[in-house]
């Protein structure tokens, strides 16, 4: 296998780094309850996905108030 010949210096290391971001998650809007879900995928709110209902979204307890 290819082997570099010599050590990147930290410099040249971290330079390099500095290309590494985040993206933003591209959001769109529920067709079925209008909240913003990730494009591609089944609502976790109402579970339809293309204005069809494909799962069951089963109803979480709620937090008690007070309780952290
Ligand atoms: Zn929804």
């Amino acid at each position: 296998m290819a082997l570099p010949k010599r050590k990147h210096s930290k410099a040249r290391r971290d330079k390099s780094r500095t290309h590494w971001k985040l993206t933003m998650a591209s959001l769109t809007k529920c067709l079925q309850c209008a909240r913003p879900i990730l494009s591609h995928r089944v609502c976790p709110h109402c579970g339809y996905y293309r204005g069809r209902a494909v799962v069951v979204v089963a109803e979480r307890p709620k937090k008690k108030p007070g309780a952290s």
